[in-house]
């Protein structure tokens, strides 16, 4: 870290949509983990497609999905073993708003029924932000398939985000959530079983939940 930490500002847009997503969804906070979930099997089924012409990118023989709460550090993750992101993948994926679905999502957000709004959120392609409903900091740390090299993005959802060098053993994701106090509830097995029997229930890949780190 140190003097390869390169600091970025988030797109125009990502400020006000944040701000935008975190308030209008409050009330159904524990959508984060439905989206995140949703993005993880995204980025399997990516790799899984794209290993079809590239053998190299293959997937490992354990494709599940980890979802690992850390009560003492008080941090929760959800690792995948998919497509992951380069660094320009991540600057581009998590900092800025390419859609233009964003005016579209504002103006829906504010016409229809608040009921309607955990589904907005992925149906306009924001899912990622939700995470900062319950996440004072949130690191993505992404190994692109196909390649050595792995990268940390970083942020607290205020206006910018870090970039720095990192290491993963294999391809795939890891998104940290250090959680906001509370939010310590998405620490607990059973809240988080019982959110993906709810949310998730259509998704085929393994989600296992482990207890605090291990
Ligand atoms: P959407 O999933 O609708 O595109 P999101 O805000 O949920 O919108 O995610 C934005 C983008 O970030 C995704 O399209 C994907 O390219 C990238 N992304 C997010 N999470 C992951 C992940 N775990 N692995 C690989 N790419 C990811
Ligand atoms: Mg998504």
């Amino acid at each position: 870290m140190g003097e390869t930490l390169e600091r970025h500002e988030f797109g125009a847009e990502v400020g006000r949509l944040l701000d935008l997503v975190v308030h209008a969804l409050y009330t159904e906070r524990e959508i984060f983990l439905r989206e995140l979930v949703a993005n993880a099997a995204d980025a399997v089924d990516r790799r899984r497609f794209e290993a079809l012409t590239d053998p190299a990118l293959g997937m490992p023989a354990e494709t599940a999905l980890r979802i690992v709460p850390d009560k003492p550090a008080r941090t929760l993750r959800i690792a995948d073993p998919g497509i992951g992101m380069s660094k320009a993948e991540l600057a581009e994926h998590l900092g800025t708003i390419a859609r233009s679905g964003t005016l579209a999502f504002t103006r829906a957000l504010a016409e229809r029924p608040a009921a309607e709004r955990p589904s907005l959120i992925g149906q306009f392609g924001v899912g990622f932000y939700s995470a900062f409903m319950v996440a004072e900091r949130v690191e993505v740390t992404s190994r692109r398939a196909g390649s050595e090299e792995a990268w940390t993005w970083a942020s607290e959802g205020k206006g910018d985000y870090t970039l720095a060098p990192a290491t993963r053993a294999e391809p795939g994701t890891d998104v940290v959530l250090h959680l906001k106090p509370e939010a310590e509830e998405f620490l607990e097995p059973f809240r988080l079983q019982a959110i993906i029997r709810k949310w998730a229930d259509h998704i085929t890949i393994p989600i296992l939940v482990t207890h605090d780190g291990k």
